[in-house]
């Protein structure tokens, strides 16, 4: 069984980090699935971390442009 690591934040479960394929001597046959193993990282993404302050609302707009300094 091959596995794939896939990163989800804890809380709100979306994907972090979607790791490449480990895989086995059968990959690629019919019938052979990949089992996904789920590490949970932090609690939730910035877009969710964010909903409470912009209910409903998309992201506002002007915000991007701050963007490059944020890291
Ligand atoms: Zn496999
Ligand atoms: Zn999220």
């Amino acid at each position: 069984m091959c596995y794939k690591v896939v990163e989800r934040y804890s809380v709100c479960k979306c994907i972090y980090f979607q790791h490449s394929i480990d895989p086995c001597t059968a990959y690629g046959q019919r019938g052979h699935s990949i089992q996904e193993k789920t590490v949970l990282v932090g609690y939730v993404c910035s877009r969710h971390s964010s909903r409470a302050s912009n209910a409903g609302h998309g992201p506002d707009s002007g915000y991007a442009s701050n963007k490059g300094s944020y890291r």
